[in-house]
């Protein structure tokens, strides 16, 4: 940017309101939001100067800003603002743009967020399960006990799903790196890289900022129980995987360690969506609901329940056990599949800029 003048990219502006930052108009620069927010630093405060910049269309001031990562949408800022503008939506709208920046390939990224692409992003999965259980030859069965690796063995669920796993990783591994290098351009780090890491893992594990947050309470206990929800789901998956190579089980137990911390995962997390479906349907915050949230909200909730339906359907000893586990499957597949590029995605990036962030002392003034 040049010192005298201001390119307003209008681009940009039409994206942050497509993503939900509908208010960036609004805003009459009175500074009232980075003086109530609770997150936001003494020092140079947000969210203020980024709705200036967004109303300026500064995208590359915007995109490198670590403090819009700072922002947990708690809509403390909203409830005050005497214009009516939501800041925490505009930000938000702007994160959604960083990560389709930073991604690798973009256009899926783009693809990602966009809701008249989303039959494709079912159908790929779809297809390719199917391409995989007609290739493999697999065959569901029409009776008998029901044990999901009658139909598909675990080995190839296994490979195929290590295989993508680490694709995925790695494609997101270079988004993150891209993304890193833009945060820390400018300024010079005052603590390394693992001791901020470790103030960060702390600071996620109590969810202490969300905490902080006082017109959006309720979504601390919706963050807290999805995440350690999720959890409990990844220590079951372990255990499962270490029932079957290293105790020689055959088949998943019903009532074993890996059933009994999948159940009590499956409970938290599903308190934790249906939290934060009430905090987004209730409308008593002052914050808009993106199409970006909510399919997020939709692929887990839905394979938490395929994943509780499956068990039930396994007990009663009904085929359609297999339907689920096919569906639960395709779920999964989105989930891991997609992640570098939805709210996962968001999760990861947000955890990285606080990282830097608290290698560079800024953190909430309180
Ligand atoms: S409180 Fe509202 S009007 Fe004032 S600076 Fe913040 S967004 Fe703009
Ligand atoms: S939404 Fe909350 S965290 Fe974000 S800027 Fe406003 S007050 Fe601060």
């Amino acid at each position: 940017m040049n010192s005298e003048y201001v390119d307003v990219d209008t681009k940009f502006i039409d994206e942050i309101i497509k993503h939900g930052g509908k208010d960036v108009k609004k805003c009459m620069q009175c500074a009232e939001c980075s003086v109530v927010c609770p997150l936001s630093p003494d020092n140079n405060p947000f969210p203020r100067k980024e709705m200036i910049w967004a109303q300026w269309g500064l995208k590359d001031t915007l995109l490198k800003d670590p403090d819009i990562w700072l922002c947990h949408n708690c809509a403390d800022c909203s409830k005050d603002c005497p214009r009516n503008a939501k800041p925490g939506s505009v930000l938000n709208a702007v994160r959604e743009i960083a990560i389709e920046e930073n991604s690798w390939p973009r256009f899926v990224a783009k693809g990602f967020g966009e809701k008249k692409y989303l039959p494709l992003f079912i159908l790929f999965p779809v297809l390719f399960i199917a391409l995989l259980i007609y290739g493999l030859g697999l065959k569901m069965p029409a009776d008998g006990t029901i044990y999901f690796s009658n139909f598909i063995p675990y080995i190839y669920i296994d490979v195929i799903g290590t295989t993508i796993g680490v694709i995925i990783a790695l494609i997101a591994l270079f988004s993150l790196w891209r993304f890193w290098k833009s945060l820390t351009v400018t300024q010079k780090n005052k603590m390394n890289f693992f001791s901020a890491l470790i103030l960060v893992l702390k600071d996620i594990i109590a969810h202490s900022w969300f905490k902080k947050c006082e017109t959006n309470h309720i979504r601390y206990y919706a963050h807290l129980f999805t995440f350690y929800g999720f959890i409990f789901l990844l220590v079951a998956t372990a255990t499962a995987a270490f029932e079957i190579h290293f105790l020689g089980v055959q088949h998943s137990l019903i009532g074993g360690p890996a059933n009994i911390i999948g159940n009590v995962g499956a409970v938290v997390i599903l308190t934790g969506i249906i939290i934060v479906i009430y905090n987004h349907v209730s409308n008593k915050v002052p914050k808009e609901n993106t199409y970006f949230d909510w399919l997020f909200i939709f692929l887990l909730f839905f394979t938490a329940i395929t994943g509780v339906t499956m068990e039930i359907l396994r007990l009663d000893g009904s085929v359609f056990a297999y339907w689920t586990y096919l569906v639960h499957l395709t779920l999964i597949f989105m989930l891991i599949a997609y992640a570098p590029y939805s709210k996962f995605a968001h999760l990861i990036y947000r955890s990285i800029a606080m990282v830097y962030t608290r290698s560079i002392g800024r953190v909430p003034a309180i």
